[in-house]
């Protein structure tokens, strides 16, 4: 992923009239943005590209965890452990 600037638009890379990949609202040419080159050129508004980042990393986590490779069992192990021994102090 990259940032892009005002400077940068209308770029070949970088057009002018983009939309956004979440919300599908237009990006305005001096409005910040990021791009994210892959098989598609993808662009998001600033802040849509962070609720975006959240989610992936959350769902990559969930994904991951379920998959029950180390070291997410021992993570997942430890974080009920905490959970149980928070809920025996609080009974
Ligand atoms: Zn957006």
């Amino acid at each position: 992923m990259s940032a892009v600037h005002r400077a940068d638009r209308g770029q070949w890379w970088a057009p002018l009239t983009i939309s956004c990949f979440l919300c599908h609202n237009p990006i305005p040419p001096d409005a910040p943005a990021v791009m994210w080159a892959g098989h598609d050129d993808v662009f998001l508004h600033a802040t849509c590209g962070q609720e975006l980042g959240v989610h992936l990393i959350q769902d990559a986590r969930e994904a991951m965890l379920g998959s029950g490779e180390q070291p997410w069992r021992r993570r997942a192990a430890l974080a009920l452990r905490g959970a149980l021994v928070l809920s025996e102090v609080r009974a």
